[in-house]
């Protein structure tokens, strides 16, 4: 069973003005088949553990460990880190001129397995899983998040999920502007994928609404740069109800 951990995560950003720290001390372990919500106020840091993991230029580790398998994963390039089995939905550029998503998705399967998947059955693959997550398959077609609506680069991250079958997954804000519709595909998508056993998933929150969907075997609050509460899908219930005010006293 794969295990992602995160061991005592300094992070700081490369914000104009200097460098600021952002994660203060973040300790996670994530295995293969867990599902994990880390929710948040806005500004908490959670993009910023996401970003960090994927190896984003911008964020600076300052101190702590992350290890895949034992592995260490801030040695890692970007192509490396998805290679050993992590998914993360920004690992990859926001618009890819000229390529289309038939393509990229073809690559980037080649890249993580290590060949080119056959043709004939990667277009199979492709388009079971595009009539899984209800996509035109005139999708295929379009170039890489060009005019891509927030809705479909969603559903474009879960295609991806889908195909490259990852150890441990990263979705953050997968649920930011879906409507109720979109949101039960995506979340079926993501519980597909779960229910394999064999994917870790950490889903980065601020809103409790993909909780509904999707049950999280593990719930952690996110507040001032690191975890200050974590318990089962019932802290998720509590979060709904009450919000993060008690954990944002001296400032998210
Ligand atoms: P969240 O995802 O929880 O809303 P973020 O990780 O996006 O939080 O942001 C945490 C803090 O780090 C915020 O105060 C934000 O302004 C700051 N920050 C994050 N990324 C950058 C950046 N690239 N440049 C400057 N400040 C940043
Ligand atoms: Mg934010
Ligand atoms: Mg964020």
């Amino acid at each position: 069973m794969a295990t992602l951990e995160i061991r005592d995560l300094h992070v700081s950003v490369n914000a104009e003005g200097g460098p600021r720290q952002i994660l203060k001390g973040v300790d996670l372990t994530v295995k293969q088949g867990e599902t994990h919500a880390i929710m948040g106020p806005n500004g908490s840091g959670k993009s910023t553990l996401a970003y960090s993991l994927a190896g984003h230029p911008k964020y600076t580790v300052t101190g702590g460990q992350v290890l895949l398998d034992g592995e260490d994963v801030l040695e890692m390039s970007v192509d490396e880190r998805a290679k050993a089995g992590l998914f993360l939905a920004m690992q990859y550029p926001v618009e890819v001129p000229g390529v289309s998503v038939s393509n990229f998705l073809r690559t980037a399967a080649t890249a993580v397995r290590g060949e080119a998947p056959k043709l004939r059955l990667w277009v199979k693959e492709v388009k079971e899983a595009m009539a899984a997550l209800q996509m035109d398959p005139a999708f295929a077609e379009r170039n890489v998040n060009e005019g891509f609506s927030g809705g479909e680069k969603k559903r474009h991250e879960i295609l991806q999920l889908e195909l490259l079958k990852p150890k441990v997954a990263i979705l953050d804000e997968t649920d930011s502007g879906l409507d109720v519709d979109a949101l039960r595909i995506v979340s079926e998508g993501i519980n597909r994928v779960r229910s394999t056993g064999e994917v870790g998933t950490l889903l980065v929150t601020h809103y409790t609404r993909i909780l509904r969907y999707i049950k999280p075997d593990y719930v952690h609050v996110f507040a001032g740069g690191k975890i200050v509460e974590s318990g089962g899908a019932e802290l998720a219930d509590k979060l709904e109800e009450e919000g993060y005010e008690s954990y944002v006293k001296g400032g998210a």
